[in-house]
C-alpha cells in the first residue's frame, strides 16, 4: 500500500512571496499555495518555475479562508490554475463549481469540505455526494471537540478502501493524530505548515519528531494523554527511543476530554500503550482492566499498556523518582520532608516508605490529610521547621518556568544534606541555587523525568536503552521551549 505524501502549505502577502516560500520548501511531495492569502493572486506567476507538484487553493472567507473578493473572480483564478496545468486545484464542495470539475473529468481536482463547528452529522452521505462529482481527491476537514471525534474519520478511511483518493483531517489539538497518523486514516497526504489555528504541525516536526515517512498501517502506536499535552517533552523522548531501538513504533500527543474519551479512541486505533498525565492519573486508574501493585499503592497510574485487548495500568513515577536519589545517598533511616500533597507527592511518599521517615508539608493541611489516608505518613507544619530533615523534596510547581524566581521555601529556612526539586524546567531552580549557596547538595527533576520514561519504554517494548538517548532528546526539546510562554506537562 502506498504511503501518504507530505504536503506543505505556504501563505504570503504577495504572489512573489508565495513563490519564494514555495521554492524554499524542502522534503515535501506536494506544495499547497494559498492564493487567498495574497493581495495579488496570480496563478501563472504562482505556477511559474515550480520544481514540485502544487495544489492551488483560493479559500473564500465563508470556508475559513482569506479571500473576500467575488465568487466570479475566485472561480476565474481557479479556472486559470487548472488551464495552466496546476497538478491540483482545490475547489470547495459548497462552491458548486461543477463545471470546473467537468472540464477535466474530475482529474486534478481536490474537492474540499471544512467544518469549523464539529463533525458533520451527514459525514458518510457527504462523502458519497462529494465522490459522485467525480473529483480525483476528496478532502474532508472537521474540527474535533474531543479525541474520540477522530473515530468516525478513522472508520471512514477504513471503509474507503482506496488510498490516494481521500484526505481526512481533524482540525484543532484533538485532531493532531489525524495529521501524524495519516496512513491510519488512509489519507492521500497530510498538510503541514504554519496554519496553526487549525492545528497544522510544521513539516520539520512531522518528519523529525514523528518520523512521518516511516509510519505505516502496521506501526505500533503509543502516546501521551492528558488535558493538554501539546508542550509535552514525552513525544521527543519516546520517539528518539523508538528510533534508537529501531522499533516500528510512534508516540503521539493524545489530548482528551476524559479517560473514557481517550480509551474510546485508543481502542479504535489499536493503541499499544500510553503515558498518562494530569488530570487522568486517577480516572484511568479506575477505568483500566488491571492495575499493578505499585500503582495501587500510589492510587494513580502514569502508564498504560494494552496487552491482547486488556488495559493494564502501572506507575513509573515512584521508581523514576528513586533511581537518581539512590545513586547519590543511602536511603535507610533518612528523614525526608516532602513539600506539596499532589500527585507527585503521592508517588514520592510511596517510593520512600518504609525505608525513610517521611513527613508531608502542604500549605493546605486537608490535602496532606487526604494523602495520609492512602499512605500512612506523618503530616508536618507549613513551612517545615529547619533542621527537621536530611532530604527536602519539592513536589510543588513553585519555581517552574516561567515563574523561575519563585521558591517554595525561603533560603534561610534551608538545611539538611540534599534538596531534590522535581521541577525540570528550568534544570536548576531558584530553590536549588539557594540550597547550593548554603552548601547543600542538589538534584533537579530531569533525571526523574528520564528515568520514569525509560521504565515506561522498557515495560512497553522489553528493550533496554542507553540512558543518554532519552536525556538528550528531553534536553533538546526543553531548549526549544525556553522562550515559550505556555507551561509544560509531561
Ligand atoms: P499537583 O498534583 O497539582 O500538586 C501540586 C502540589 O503543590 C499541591 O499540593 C499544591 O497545593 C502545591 N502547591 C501549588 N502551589 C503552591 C504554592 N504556591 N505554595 C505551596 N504549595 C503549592 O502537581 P504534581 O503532579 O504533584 O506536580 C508537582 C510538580 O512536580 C510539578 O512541578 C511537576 O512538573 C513536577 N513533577 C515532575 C516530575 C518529573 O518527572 N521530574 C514528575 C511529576 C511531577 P494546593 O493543593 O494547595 O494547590
Amino acid at each position: 500500500m502506498s504511503k501518504p505524501m507530505l504536503c506543505v502549505t505556504v501563505t504570503g502577502e504577495t504572489t512573489a512571496e508565495l513563490r519564494q516560500k514555495r521554492d524554499a520548501v524542502e522534503d515535501a511531495d506536494v506544495i499547497e499555495m494559498r492564493l487567498d492569502t495574497v493581495r495579488d493572486p496570480a496563478p501563472a506567476a504562482a505556477l511559474a518555475g515550480r520544481r514540485l507538484p502544487v495544489i492551488i487553493t483560493c479559500r473564500p472567507a465563508w470556508e475559513g479562508g482569506s479571500f473576500t473578493g467575488s465568487e466570479d473572480e475566485r472561480k476565474r483564478i481557479l479556472a486559470d490554475a487548472l488551464a495552466l496545468g496546476a497538478e491540483y486545484v482545490d475547489l470547495e464542495w459548497r462552491a458548486r463549481f461543477d463545471d470546473l470539475i467537468a472540464r477535466t473529468g474530475g482529474r486534478r481536482i481536490v474537492l474540499s469540505s471544512h467544518d469549523f463547528h464539529g463533525v458533520p452529522i451527514d459525514l458518510v452521505a457527504r462523502v458519497h455526494a462529494m465522490r459522485s462529482t467525480g473529483a480525483e481527491v476528496i478532502k474532508l476537514a472537521a474540527t474535533m471537540s474531543s479525541l474520540s471525534d477522530c473515530v468516525p474519520l478513522l472508520e471512514l478511511g477504513a471503509a474507503s478502501g482506496r488510498r490516494g483518493s481521500m484526505i481526512l483531517i481533524g482540525m484543532g489539538p484533538y485532531g493532531a493524530v489525524t495529521r501524524i497518523l495519516a496512513s491510519r486514516f488512509e489519507s492521500a497526504w497530510t498538510y503541514a505548515g504554519s496554519v496553526r489555528d487549525v492545528g497544522q504541525l510544521s513539516a520539520a516536526s512531522l518528519l523529525h519528531d514523528y518520523h512521518f515517512r516511516s509510519i505505516t498501517a502496521s506501526t505500533d502506536i503509543y502516546g501521551v494523554t492528558g488535558a493538554s499535552v501539546s508542550h509535552s517533552v514525552s513525544p521527543a523522548m519516546h520517539n528518539a527511543a523508538f528510533r534508537a531501538a529501531r522499533l516500528d513504533a510512534v508516540y503521539v500527543p493524545l489530548p482528551a476530554v476524559s479517560a473514557d474519551d481517550f480509551m474510546t479512541f485508543g481502542r479504535a486505533i489499536g493503541l499499544s500503550g500510553a503515558s498518562v498525565t494530569i488530570p487522568f492519573k486517577v480516572s484511568l486508574f479506575d477505568a483500566v482492566d488491571e492495575v499493578y501493585a505499585v500503582a495501587r499503592r500510589i492510587g494513580a497510574i502514569n502508564t498504560v499498556r494494552v496487552e491482547n485487548g486488556r488495559w493494564v495500568g502501572g506507575n513509573t513515577d515512584a521508581s523514576g523518582f528513586l533511581e537518581p536519589l539512590q545513586e547519590r545517598i543511602a536511603l535507610n533511616g533518612l528523614r525526608v520532608a516532602v513539600l506539596g500533597a499532589g500527585g507527585a507527592a503521592r508517588a514520592v511518599v510511596a517510593a520512600l516508605q518504609p525505608k525513610c521517615s517521611v513527613r508531608v508539608h502542604a500549605r493546605n493541611r486537608t490535602k496532606a490529610e487526604e494523602l495520609a489516608v492512602q499512605a500512612p505518613v506523618e503530616i508536618g507544619p507549613w513551612p517545615p521547621e529547619p533542621g527537621s530533615w536530611d532530604v527536602l523534596v519539592n513536589c510543588t510547581p513553585v519555581g517552574m518556568y516561567p515563574r523561575v524566581d519563585a521558591t517554595p521555601l525561603a533560603a534561610e529556612l534551608l538545611s539538611g544534606r540534599y534538596v531534590y526539586d522535581l521541577i525540570y524546567n528550568p534544570p536548576v531552580t531558584r530553590l536549588m541555587r539557594d540550597a547550593a549557596a548554603r552548601g547543600l547538595q542538589t538534584l533537579g527533576g530531569l533525571e526523574m523525568l528520564v528515568a520514569q520514561a525509560r521504565e515506561q519504554f522498557e515495560w512497553w517494548t522489553g528493550t533496554k536503552l542507553r540512558p543518554a538517548v532519552m536525556r538528550e532528546a528531553a534536553q533538546r526539546r526543553l531548549a526549544e521551549f525556553t522562550h515559550d510562554e505556555d507551561h509544560f506537562v509531561r
